[in-house]
């Protein structure tokens, strides 16, 4: 498939795509009023975009006498990015539309304690076979959600504790491979922001807490990323939830990550019974056990529904989220467990949030982390 390299915005192509992505419809009159920009720029802006496929006029339908009205309609399909989620062991790389919308898709697993270098040539490699098996339109870049801080530029990972990899220039790495623009932000918060953009949720502020070897958080307000200081992330699972508690791997004692995490999880039960299959839903492994009346898993589920009740409802009083997707081992957690949180959460909120608070699994699939993926590359290549 054709490829292009360099980006060929013009200043205002963004915000023209923006508003119809997220205000539709639109004609260039009304995008004229959104703007100020005047009819002649607009249609500067416009035509240019009609010539690349990426919009199309269409007629509606008008009362009375006069012409039909023209509104601009995006064109999904003109616009390919490949989306990319680096977990620990695993990688998932697929392509998009300009809707996050996925139409391939690949998993991959390495060894954690692999080299840099191998990771990313297998990134690259993997990233390379769904774009040369792909004939949709020209590919605008690769965009990857990381365990791991990042730095303002969105080029470079900055601390990943769980892979061991500290200041990797990932983005300049691959794109010396691909050729293509590469951009990088923190996995959780582009899984936020793919549900807060293109999810079906009917609310575009979401939070998101995601469990598996660790503890990671992200937030859309009002469909924005939100990001703190430079390099900066939310470390919810940095919290301290017991005193002088277990030793966690960021160096202080008792985080929630210590009691709320797969490892965590996985050495608990197999001090309950050693002969469990740790492959298997450690969740539904738990609730089963408690649900025969095992004391210390009755006491393990109690507890950690109760540490995720805290968390998530300090979540939602700070940033009181429409939406709060539990992901990662709670994506595939038994149902009461959810339905626990979100009770318990209740009880801890602000009376006003209350009874509009949604507390739900999030989607576990391989198109979901890959939509996560390509919307950060969607956002920085092609709506900013
Ligand atoms: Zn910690």
């Amino acid at each position: 498939m054709a490829m292009i390299a360099k980006n060929e915005r013009s200043p205002h192509e963004a915000l023209i795509l923006r508003l119809l992505r997220d205000e539709p419809p639109h004609s260039r009159t009304t995008l004229s009023d959104a703007t100020g920009l005047s009819p002649t720029t607009i249609t500067k802006i416009v035509g240019p975009l009609i010539s690349r496929g990426l919009l199309t006029e269409r007629e509606v339908g008008v009362r009375g006498v006069g012409r039909p009205a023209l509104i601009l309609v995006p064109v999904p399909d003109a616009v390919t990015v490949v989306g990319v989620q680096l977990g620990v062991g695993t990688i998932k790389v697929g392509l998009t539309d300009a809707r996050a919308s996925v139409r391939s898709a690949e998993a991959r697993s390495f060894d954690p304690t692999a080299p840099v270098e191998d990771v990313i040539e297998l990134i690259a490699n993997t990233v390379s076979s769904v774009l040369e098996a792909d004939d949709g339109a020209p590919c605008l870049g690769v965009g990857i959600g990381v365990p791991a801080p990042v730095d303002e530029a969105h080029r470079r990972i900055e601390l990943s504790i769980n892979l061991g990899w500290k200041q990797v220039p990932i983005s300049d790495m691959l794109e010396a491979r691909l050729h293509l623009p590469v951009v990088v932000d923190h996995n959780v918060r582009s899984m936020a922001l793919a549900e807060a953009r293109y999810g079906e949720h009917e609310v575009n502020s979401i939070a998101y807490v995601y469990v598996k070897t660790g503890l990671g958080f992200g937030v859309a307000v009002k469909g924005q990323p939100f990001y703190g200081s430079p390099g900066g992330e939310s470390y919810l699972g940095h919290t301290r939830v017991v005193e002088q508690g277990e030793l966690c791997s960021c160096g202080a004692r008792g985080c929630l990550e210590t009691m709320v995490s797969e490892p965590y999880i996985l050495r608990r039960l197999a001090a309950i019974d050693p002969t469990f299959d740790p492959a298997g839903n450690v969740l539904a492994i738990l609730h089963e056990w408690a649900s025969r009346g095992e004391p210390a898993a009755v006491e393990l589920e109690d507890n950690i529904i109760g540490h995720m009740s805290n968390a998530v409802a300090t979540v939602v009083n700070l940033f009181t989220p429409g939406l709060l997707l539990l992901g990662g081992i709670f994506a595939i957690s038994p149902a009461p467990m959810i339905s626990a949180i979100r009770e318990q959460t209740r009880e801890q909120i602000f009376p006003l949030l209350r009874d509009a608070l949604r507390v739900e699994s999030a989607d576990a699939s391989l198109e979901s982390a890959v939509s996560a993926g390509a919307s950060v590359a969607l956002e920085e290549l092609l709506y900013r």
